[in-house]
Protein backbone atom coordinates (compact mmCIF):
# COMPACT_ATOMS: atom_id res chain seq x y z
CA UNK A 1 0.00 0.00 0.00
CA UNK A 2 1.33 3.13 -1.00
CA UNK A 3 -0.90 6.53 0.75
CA UNK A 4 -1.47 9.43 0.03
CA UNK A 5 -2.05 11.75 2.96
CA UNK A 6 -4.31 15.00 1.58
CA UNK A 7 -4.27 18.13 3.26
CA UNK A 8 -6.43 21.09 2.48
CA UNK A 9 -6.35 25.22 4.17
CA UNK A 10 -8.21 27.99 4.07
CA UNK A 11 -11.08 28.95 2.45
CA UNK A 12 -10.36 27.96 -1.13
CA UNK A 13 -8.55 24.51 -0.05
CA UNK A 14 -11.29 23.78 1.50
CA UNK A 15 -13.29 24.28 -0.96
CA UNK A 16 -11.70 22.93 -3.69
CA UNK A 17 -10.52 20.10 -1.38
CA UNK A 18 -14.39 18.84 -0.09
CA UNK A 19 -15.32 19.13 -3.69
CA UNK A 20 -12.53 16.88 -4.64
CA UNK A 21 -13.83 14.21 -1.86
CA UNK A 22 -17.41 14.43 -3.57
CA UNK A 23 -16.11 13.75 -6.97
CA UNK A 24 -13.70 10.45 -5.76
CA UNK A 25 -16.09 9.61 -3.72
CA UNK A 26 -18.66 9.06 -6.58
CA UNK A 27 -16.13 7.61 -8.48
CA UNK A 28 -14.94 5.13 -6.05
CA UNK A 29 -18.35 4.11 -4.73
CA UNK A 30 -18.40 5.60 -1.88
CA UNK A 31 -21.39 6.73 -0.13
CA UNK A 32 -21.79 9.87 2.25
CA UNK A 33 -21.67 7.60 5.32
CA UNK A 34 -18.45 5.98 3.64
CA UNK A 35 -19.99 3.06 2.87
CA UNK A 36 -19.10 1.30 -0.47
CA UNK A 37 -22.00 0.99 -2.49
CA UNK A 38 -20.47 1.13 -6.03
CA UNK A 39 -22.12 -0.95 -9.13
CA UNK A 40 -20.47 -4.57 -8.84
CA UNK A 41 -19.21 -4.87 -12.25
CA UNK A 42 -16.72 -2.35 -11.65
CA UNK A 43 -15.89 -2.89 -8.00
CA UNK A 44 -12.73 -4.36 -8.58
CA UNK A 45 -11.45 -1.22 -10.01
CA UNK A 46 -13.11 0.85 -7.63
CA UNK A 47 -11.56 -0.78 -4.49
CA UNK A 48 -8.31 -2.09 -5.92
CA UNK A 49 -5.94 0.84 -4.84
CA UNK A 50 -8.89 2.65 -2.66
CA UNK A 51 -6.21 2.91 0.19
CA UNK A 52 -4.27 5.27 -1.87
CA UNK A 53 -6.54 7.63 -0.32
CA UNK A 54 -8.76 6.39 2.04
CA UNK A 55 -8.37 4.49 5.48
CA UNK A 56 -10.77 1.45 6.34
CA UNK A 57 -12.55 1.64 9.70
CA UNK A 58 -14.41 -1.13 11.40
CA UNK A 59 -17.77 -1.80 9.87
CA UNK A 60 -15.90 -1.69 6.31
CA UNK A 61 -16.14 2.11 6.19
CA UNK A 62 -14.17 4.33 4.47
CA UNK A 63 -12.31 7.21 5.88
CA UNK A 64 -10.59 9.93 3.99
CA UNK A 65 -7.01 10.22 4.61
CA UNK A 66 -7.78 14.03 5.14
CA UNK A 67 -6.75 17.05 7.20
CA UNK A 68 -8.72 19.96 7.30
CA UNK A 69 -7.56 23.70 8.66
CA UNK A 70 -8.35 26.79 8.46
CA UNK A 71 -7.65 30.12 10.97
CA UNK A 72 -11.42 30.59 11.34
CA UNK A 73 -14.20 28.56 11.49
CA UNK A 74 -16.68 29.22 8.64
CA UNK A 75 -15.61 27.01 5.60
CA UNK A 76 -14.92 24.27 7.60
CA UNK A 77 -18.14 24.50 9.60
CA UNK A 78 -20.41 24.28 6.05
CA UNK A 79 -17.84 21.34 4.88
CA UNK A 80 -19.05 19.53 8.40
CA UNK A 81 -22.86 20.57 7.74
CA UNK A 82 -22.76 19.66 4.45
CA UNK A 83 -23.73 16.00 2.28
CA UNK A 84 -20.03 14.66 3.26
CA UNK A 85 -19.42 16.16 6.80
CA UNK A 86 -19.78 12.95 8.07
CA UNK A 87 -17.49 11.08 6.29
CA UNK A 88 -14.23 12.92 7.57
CA UNK A 89 -12.92 12.17 10.81
CA UNK A 90 -13.99 14.57 13.41
CA UNK A 91 -10.38 15.17 15.33
CA UNK A 92 -8.89 15.95 11.80
CA UNK A 93 -10.90 19.25 11.69
CA UNK A 94 -8.28 21.76 12.82
CA UNK A 95 -9.09 24.90 13.25
CA UNK A 96 -8.80 28.69 15.05
CA UNK A 97 -11.07 31.86 15.02
CA UNK A 98 -8.94 34.82 14.31
CA UNK A 99 -8.54 35.03 10.33
CA UNK A 100 -5.82 35.62 8.53
CA UNK A 101 -7.09 38.72 7.07
CA UNK A 102 -5.54 37.72 3.48
CA UNK A 103 -2.18 38.55 5.19
CA UNK A 104 0.52 36.08 4.72
CA UNK A 105 2.50 36.89 7.48
CA UNK A 106 0.10 35.85 9.70
CA UNK A 107 -0.38 32.55 7.76
CA UNK A 108 3.03 32.11 7.91
CA UNK A 109 4.48 34.03 10.93
CA UNK A 110 1.85 33.98 13.64
CA UNK A 111 -1.57 33.24 13.88
CA UNK A 112 -0.87 30.29 11.32
CA UNK A 113 2.60 29.36 13.65
CA UNK A 114 0.32 28.96 17.06
CA UNK A 115 -2.02 26.49 15.49
CA UNK A 116 0.67 24.56 13.12
CA UNK A 117 1.66 22.17 16.44
CA UNK A 118 -2.15 21.10 16.34
CA UNK A 119 -2.41 20.73 12.52
CA UNK A 120 1.14 18.60 12.79
CA UNK A 121 -0.45 16.46 15.34
CA UNK A 122 -3.07 15.02 13.40
CA UNK A 123 -0.87 14.82 10.26
CA UNK A 124 1.82 12.92 12.23
CA UNK A 125 -1.24 10.28 13.96
CA UNK A 126 -2.35 9.47 10.10
CA UNK A 127 1.18 8.91 8.95
CA UNK A 128 2.00 6.71 11.76
CA UNK A 129 -0.93 4.42 10.43
CA UNK A 130 -0.01 4.12 7.16
CA UNK A 131 1.83 1.00 5.47
CA UNK A 132 3.94 2.65 3.30
CA UNK A 133 2.43 6.67 3.17
CA UNK A 134 4.43 7.88 -0.58
CA UNK A 135 3.52 11.32 0.30
CA UNK A 136 1.18 14.38 0.53
CA UNK A 137 -1.19 16.25 -1.38
CA UNK A 138 -1.87 20.07 -0.49
CA UNK A 139 -4.85 22.34 -1.99
CA UNK A 140 -4.66 25.47 -1.06
CA UNK A 141 -4.85 29.68 -2.77
CA UNK A 142 -2.19 31.14 -2.82
CA UNK A 143 -3.57 34.89 -3.00
CA UNK A 144 -4.94 34.76 0.83
CA UNK A 145 -3.17 34.67 4.11
CA UNK A 146 -4.20 30.99 5.75
CA UNK A 147 -3.73 28.41 2.75
CA UNK A 148 -1.29 30.38 1.41
CA UNK A 149 0.69 31.40 4.45
CA UNK A 150 -0.02 28.78 6.56
CA UNK A 151 -0.05 26.33 3.84
CA UNK A 152 3.40 26.84 2.42
CA UNK A 153 4.35 27.03 6.61
CA UNK A 154 3.13 23.28 6.87
CA UNK A 155 4.63 22.56 4.05
CA UNK A 156 8.11 23.32 5.00
CA UNK A 157 7.43 22.04 8.49
CA UNK A 158 6.53 18.34 6.85
CA UNK A 159 9.53 18.55 4.43
CA UNK A 160 11.83 18.54 7.56
CA UNK A 161 9.70 16.06 9.45
CA UNK A 162 9.61 13.72 5.95
CA UNK A 163 12.26 14.43 4.30
CA UNK A 164 12.06 11.49 1.22
CA UNK A 165 8.60 11.91 1.39
CA UNK A 166 6.73 13.63 -1.96
CA UNK A 167 4.98 16.58 -1.64
CA UNK A 168 2.01 17.52 -4.63
CA UNK A 169 0.02 20.63 -4.19
CA UNK A 170 -2.94 21.98 -5.57
CA UNK A 171 -2.16 25.76 -6.09
CA UNK A 172 -4.54 28.31 -6.91
CA UNK A 173 -2.85 31.26 -8.43
CA UNK A 174 -4.85 34.42 -7.89
CA UNK A 175 -6.11 36.96 -10.50
CA UNK A 176 -7.49 40.42 -10.34
CA UNK A 177 -10.94 38.90 -12.07
CA UNK A 178 -11.99 36.92 -10.10
CA UNK A 179 -10.80 38.91 -6.91
CA UNK A 180 -10.49 42.31 -5.06
CA UNK A 181 -7.95 41.95 -2.43
CA UNK A 182 -4.89 44.17 -4.07
CA UNK A 183 -2.29 42.41 -1.72
CA UNK A 184 -2.49 39.48 -3.43
CA UNK A 185 0.55 39.02 -5.80
CA UNK A 186 2.48 39.81 -2.61
CA UNK A 187 0.87 36.33 -0.94
CA UNK A 188 1.24 34.59 -4.14
CA UNK A 189 5.15 35.62 -4.55
CA UNK A 190 5.76 34.91 -1.14
CA UNK A 191 4.53 31.16 -1.45
CA UNK A 192 6.05 30.40 -4.86
CA UNK A 193 9.29 31.79 -2.96
CA UNK A 194 8.26 28.52 -0.72
CA UNK A 195 6.60 26.13 -3.65
CA UNK A 196 10.34 26.34 -5.59
CA UNK A 197 11.98 25.27 -2.54
CA UNK A 198 9.46 22.62 -0.43
CA UNK A 199 7.35 21.56 -3.07
CA UNK A 200 7.99 18.34 -5.55
CA UNK A 201 5.44 19.45 -7.54
CA UNK A 202 2.46 21.96 -8.32
CA UNK A 203 -0.38 21.92 -10.43
CA UNK A 204 -1.14 25.07 -11.47
CA UNK A 205 -4.65 26.29 -11.35
CA UNK A 206 -4.78 29.71 -12.47
CA UNK A 207 -8.08 31.77 -11.19
CA UNK A 208 -7.60 34.05 -14.39
CA UNK A 209 -7.71 30.89 -16.99
CA UNK A 210 -10.44 29.22 -15.14
CA UNK A 211 -12.56 32.45 -15.27
CA UNK A 212 -11.67 33.08 -18.71
CA UNK A 213 -12.49 29.39 -19.64
CA UNK A 214 -16.71 30.00 -17.72
CA UNK A 215 -16.53 33.36 -19.19
CA UNK A 216 -15.70 32.62 -23.09
CA UNK A 217 -16.26 29.05 -23.23
CA UNK A 218 -18.59 28.04 -21.14
CA UNK A 219 -20.95 31.19 -22.10
CA UNK A 220 -21.11 32.00 -17.98
CA UNK A 221 -21.59 36.09 -17.69
CA UNK A 222 -20.76 36.24 -14.23
CA UNK A 223 -19.32 33.18 -12.96
CA UNK A 224 -18.73 31.83 -9.36
CA UNK A 225 -16.47 30.00 -7.25
CA UNK A 226 -18.70 26.93 -7.63
CA UNK A 227 -18.43 27.87 -11.45
CA UNK A 228 -14.67 27.92 -11.43
CA UNK A 229 -14.41 25.07 -8.55
CA UNK A 230 -15.98 22.64 -10.62
CA UNK A 231 -13.30 23.27 -13.64
CA UNK A 232 -10.78 22.27 -10.64
CA UNK A 233 -12.52 19.53 -9.37
CA UNK A 234 -12.49 17.41 -12.80
CA UNK A 235 -8.88 18.22 -13.19
CA UNK A 236 -8.13 16.77 -9.95
CA UNK A 237 -10.06 13.60 -10.12
CA UNK A 238 -8.80 13.43 -13.85
CA UNK A 239 -4.66 14.41 -12.57
CA UNK A 240 -5.19 12.12 -9.48
CA UNK A 241 -6.91 9.43 -11.64
CA UNK A 242 -3.79 7.45 -12.55
CA UNK A 243 -2.92 7.21 -8.63
CA UNK A 244 -6.14 5.94 -7.80
CA UNK A 245 -7.22 3.19 -10.23
CA UNK A 246 -5.03 0.47 -11.51
CA UNK A 247 -2.29 1.43 -14.35
CA UNK A 248 0.98 1.90 -15.69
CA UNK A 249 1.85 4.85 -15.85
CA UNK A 250 2.68 7.53 -13.33
CA UNK A 251 1.13 5.55 -10.56
CA UNK A 252 2.88 7.00 -7.99
CA UNK A 253 3.82 10.61 -7.00
CA UNK A 254 7.31 9.70 -7.32
CA UNK A 255 6.84 7.95 -11.24
CA UNK A 256 4.63 11.46 -11.96
CA UNK A 257 7.63 13.80 -10.82
CA UNK A 258 10.36 11.69 -12.68
CA UNK A 259 8.44 11.66 -16.00
CA UNK A 260 7.88 15.35 -15.84
CA UNK A 261 11.00 17.22 -13.93
CA UNK A 262 13.64 17.17 -15.92
CA UNK A 263 15.51 19.69 -13.23
CA UNK A 264 14.16 19.91 -9.55
CA UNK A 265 13.19 23.92 -9.77
CA UNK A 266 10.74 23.44 -12.94
CA UNK A 267 8.17 22.03 -11.25
CA UNK A 268 5.41 23.99 -11.71
CA UNK A 269 2.78 21.95 -14.21
CA UNK A 270 0.13 23.56 -16.34
CA UNK A 271 -3.07 21.11 -16.42
CA UNK A 272 -5.48 20.95 -19.12
CA UNK A 273 -8.88 19.19 -19.32
CA UNK A 274 -11.29 17.90 -22.39
CA UNK A 275 -14.20 17.68 -22.59
CA UNK A 276 -14.81 21.34 -21.17
CA UNK A 277 -18.44 21.63 -19.32
CA UNK A 278 -20.04 23.59 -16.92
CA UNK A 279 -21.88 22.79 -13.86
CA UNK A 280 -24.54 20.33 -14.83
CA UNK A 281 -24.11 20.47 -18.18
CA UNK A 282 -22.32 16.84 -18.61
CA UNK A 283 -23.91 13.83 -19.88
CA UNK A 284 -24.68 15.81 -23.19
CA UNK A 285 -21.13 16.03 -24.40
CA UNK A 286 -19.86 12.89 -26.52
CA UNK A 287 -16.44 13.28 -28.20
CA UNK A 288 -14.13 11.17 -30.25
CA UNK A 289 -10.46 10.65 -29.60
CA UNK A 290 -9.16 12.86 -32.41
CA UNK A 291 -11.38 15.60 -31.02
CA UNK A 292 -10.37 14.55 -27.55
CA UNK A 293 -7.01 14.99 -28.18
CA UNK A 294 -7.08 18.41 -30.53
CA UNK A 295 -8.94 20.03 -27.09
CA UNK A 296 -6.18 18.98 -24.79
CA UNK A 297 -3.43 20.31 -26.19
CA UNK A 298 -5.26 23.70 -26.98
CA UNK A 299 -4.52 26.93 -24.99
CA UNK A 300 -8.14 27.43 -24.34
CA UNK A 301 -8.38 24.04 -22.37
CA UNK A 302 -5.40 24.71 -19.50
CA UNK A 303 -6.48 26.02 -16.43
CA UNK A 304 -3.37 27.87 -16.82
CA UNK A 305 -3.60 31.23 -18.39
CA UNK A 306 -0.31 31.06 -20.77
CA UNK A 307 -0.17 29.84 -23.99
CA UNK A 308 1.75 26.73 -24.98
CA UNK A 309 2.58 28.31 -28.54
CA UNK A 310 4.74 30.98 -26.67
CA UNK A 311 7.17 28.63 -25.39
CA UNK A 312 8.13 24.95 -25.60
CA UNK A 313 7.18 21.79 -23.64
CA UNK A 314 10.11 20.11 -21.38
CA UNK A 315 7.77 17.27 -20.87
CA UNK A 316 4.02 16.17 -20.71
CA UNK A 317 1.04 13.40 -19.54
CA UNK A 318 -1.72 12.64 -21.16
CA UNK A 319 -4.62 10.75 -19.09
CA UNK A 320 -7.30 9.22 -21.32
CA UNK A 321 -10.28 7.82 -19.18
CA UNK A 322 -13.42 5.70 -20.90
CA UNK A 323 -13.82 2.64 -23.18
CA UNK A 324 -11.56 3.47 -26.07
CA UNK A 325 -8.54 2.29 -28.43
CA UNK A 326 -5.31 2.29 -26.86
CA UNK A 327 -3.78 2.47 -30.37
CA UNK A 328 -5.97 5.36 -31.31
CA UNK A 329 -5.22 7.33 -28.48
CA UNK A 330 -1.23 6.66 -29.37
CA UNK A 331 -1.50 7.39 -33.03
CA UNK A 332 -3.45 11.01 -32.28
CA UNK A 333 -1.03 11.32 -29.27
CA UNK A 334 2.00 10.96 -32.24
CA UNK A 335 -0.23 13.12 -34.96
CA UNK A 336 -0.04 16.15 -32.64
CA UNK A 337 4.20 15.63 -31.80
CA UNK A 338 5.07 15.20 -35.30
CA UNK A 339 2.72 18.50 -36.59
CA UNK A 340 3.79 20.61 -33.22
CA UNK A 341 7.58 19.49 -32.99
CA UNK A 342 8.90 22.60 -32.93
CA UNK A 343 6.58 23.22 -29.18
CA UNK A 344 8.47 20.30 -27.25
CA UNK A 345 12.30 20.51 -27.12
CA UNK A 346 14.30 18.11 -28.92
CA UNK A 347 16.76 17.09 -26.00
CA UNK A 348 14.26 15.41 -24.19
CA UNK A 349 13.40 12.38 -27.10
CA UNK A 350 9.81 10.95 -26.25
CA UNK A 351 8.93 13.81 -23.67
CA UNK A 352 5.41 13.13 -24.37
CA UNK A 353 3.51 10.08 -22.44
CA UNK A 354 -0.50 8.93 -22.38
CA UNK A 355 -2.37 6.50 -21.01
CA UNK A 356 -5.84 5.30 -20.80
CA UNK A 357 -7.91 4.10 -17.61
CA UNK A 358 -10.98 2.35 -18.23
CA UNK A 359 -13.03 4.61 -16.06
CA UNK A 360 -14.41 7.49 -17.19
CA UNK A 361 -15.34 10.48 -15.02
CA UNK A 362 -19.29 10.55 -13.72
CA UNK A 363 -21.18 11.85 -16.44
CA UNK A 364 -18.83 11.91 -19.13
CA UNK A 365 -18.44 8.77 -21.91
CA UNK A 366 -14.74 9.97 -21.97
CA UNK A 367 -12.33 12.30 -20.75
CA UNK A 368 -8.83 13.69 -20.72
CA UNK A 369 -6.59 15.52 -18.69
CA UNK A 370 -3.22 17.20 -19.71
CA UNK A 371 -0.30 17.64 -17.45
CA UNK A 372 2.66 19.68 -18.81
CA UNK A 373 5.27 20.69 -18.11
CA UNK A 374 5.73 23.84 -20.61
CA UNK A 375 8.47 27.09 -20.45
CA UNK A 376 5.01 29.11 -21.43
CA UNK A 377 4.58 29.24 -17.99
CA UNK A 378 6.68 31.66 -17.19
CA UNK A 379 3.41 34.30 -18.19
CA UNK A 380 1.96 33.78 -15.19
CA UNK A 381 4.96 34.15 -13.30
CA UNK A 382 5.21 37.54 -15.38
CA UNK A 383 2.06 38.80 -14.71
CA UNK A 384 1.92 37.79 -10.96
CA UNK A 385 5.94 39.26 -10.67
CA UNK A 386 4.79 42.97 -12.29
CA UNK A 387 1.40 43.50 -10.11
CA UNK A 388 4.39 42.43 -7.11
CA UNK A 389 7.20 45.05 -8.35
CA UNK A 390 4.63 47.90 -9.26
CA UNK A 391 3.50 47.79 -5.81
CA UNK A 392 6.80 47.04 -3.84
CA UNK A 393 8.93 49.43 -5.35
CA UNK A 394 6.40 52.29 -3.61
CA UNK A 395 6.13 49.71 -0.40
CA UNK A 396 2.61 49.80 -0.55
CA UNK A 397 0.53 47.68 1.68
CA UNK A 398 3.95 46.60 3.75
CA UNK A 399 3.41 47.90 7.07
CA UNK A 400 0.83 44.83 7.59
CA UNK A 401 3.67 42.39 6.74
CA UNK A 402 6.09 44.16 8.53
CA UNK A 403 4.13 44.58 11.72
CA UNK A 404 3.67 41.15 11.54
CA UNK A 405 7.20 41.03 11.96
CA UNK A 406 8.11 40.01 8.52
CA UNK A 407 11.32 41.78 7.38
CA UNK A 408 11.25 43.39 4.34
CA UNK A 409 14.38 41.70 2.99
CA UNK A 410 11.81 38.41 2.32
CA UNK A 411 9.74 40.14 -0.45
CA UNK A 412 13.36 41.10 -1.83
CA UNK A 413 14.24 37.36 -1.70
CA UNK A 414 10.97 36.00 -2.71
CA UNK A 415 10.87 38.62 -6.04
CA UNK A 416 13.82 37.89 -6.79
CA UNK A 417 13.26 33.61 -6.98
CA UNK A 418 10.22 34.29 -8.72
CA UNK A 419 12.27 36.09 -11.38
CA UNK A 420 14.94 33.37 -11.43
CA UNK A 421 12.60 31.09 -11.72
CA UNK A 422 11.11 33.07 -15.02
CA UNK A 423 14.67 33.33 -16.65
CA UNK A 424 15.49 29.57 -15.73
CA UNK A 425 12.05 28.57 -18.11
CA UNK A 426 13.34 31.19 -20.76
CA UNK A 427 16.62 29.63 -20.50
CA UNK A 428 15.80 25.95 -21.40
CA UNK A 429 12.89 27.35 -23.86
CA UNK A 430 16.14 28.82 -25.86
CA UNK A 431 18.28 25.72 -25.35
CA UNK A 432 18.97 23.40 -28.19
CA UNK A 433 20.92 20.30 -28.67
CA UNK A 434 23.42 21.83 -30.86
CA UNK A 435 24.60 24.00 -28.16
CA UNK A 436 26.13 21.60 -26.82
CA UNK A 437 28.11 19.87 -30.06
CA UNK A 438 26.40 16.52 -29.10
CA UNK A 439 24.51 16.56 -32.07
CA UNK A 440 25.20 16.43 -35.77
CA UNK A 441 27.09 19.42 -37.32
CA UNK A 442 24.66 20.04 -40.21
CA UNK A 443 21.92 21.05 -37.76
CA UNK A 444 19.13 19.88 -36.42
CA UNK A 445 16.24 21.93 -36.61
CA UNK A 446 17.11 25.22 -34.80
CA UNK A 447 14.10 26.87 -33.35
CA UNK A 448 15.51 29.86 -32.10
CA UNK A 449 14.22 32.14 -34.70
P1 LIG B 1 -7.51 32.02 3.08
O1 LIG B 1 -8.77 31.45 3.67
O2 LIG B 1 -6.85 33.02 3.99
O3 LIG B 1 -6.56 30.97 2.63
O4 LIG B 1 -7.93 32.87 1.81
P2 LIG B 1 -8.69 32.44 0.49
O5 LIG B 1 -8.59 30.98 0.25
O6 LIG B 1 -10.04 33.06 0.50
O7 LIG B 1 -7.73 33.15 -0.57
C1 LIG B 1 -8.10 34.18 -1.40
C2 LIG B 1 -7.72 33.81 -2.80
O8 LIG B 1 -8.34 32.57 -3.12
C3 LIG B 1 -8.24 34.77 -3.83
O9 LIG B 1 -7.32 34.80 -4.90
C4 LIG B 1 -9.57 34.20 -4.24
O10 LIG B 1 -9.92 34.60 -5.54
C5 LIG B 1 -9.29 32.72 -4.17
N1 LIG B 1 -10.45 31.90 -3.77
C6 LIG B 1 -11.15 31.93 -2.61
N2 LIG B 1 -12.09 30.97 -2.60
C7 LIG B 1 -12.00 30.32 -3.79
C8 LIG B 1 -12.69 29.21 -4.36
O11 LIG B 1 -13.61 28.63 -3.79
N3 LIG B 1 -12.30 28.82 -5.61
C9 LIG B 1 -11.30 29.45 -6.30
N4 LIG B 1 -10.99 28.99 -7.52
N5 LIG B 1 -10.62 30.48 -5.77
C10 LIG B 1 -10.96 30.90 -4.53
Amino acid sequence: MREILHIQGGQCGNQIGSKFWEVICDEHGIDTTGKYSGDAASSDLQLERINVYYNEASGGKYVPRAVLMDLEPGTMESIRSGPYGRIFRPDNFVHGQSGAGNNWAKGHYTEGAELIDAVLDVVRKEAENCDCLQGFQVCHSLGGGTGSGMGTLLISKIREEYPDRMMLTFSVFPSPKVSDTVVEPYNATLSVHQLVENADECMVLDNEALYDICFRTLKLSTPSFGDLNHLISETMSGVTCCLRFPGQLNSDLRKLAVNLIPFPRLHFFMVGFAPLTSRGSQGYISLTVPELTQQMWDSKNMMCAADPRHGRYLTASAMFRGKMSTKEVDEQMINVQNKNSSYFVEWIPNNVKSSVCDIPPKGLKMSSTFVGNSTSIQEMFRRVSEQFTAMFRRKAFLHWYTGEGMDEMEFTEAESNMNDLVAEYQQYQDATVEEDGEYDEEGEENYDD
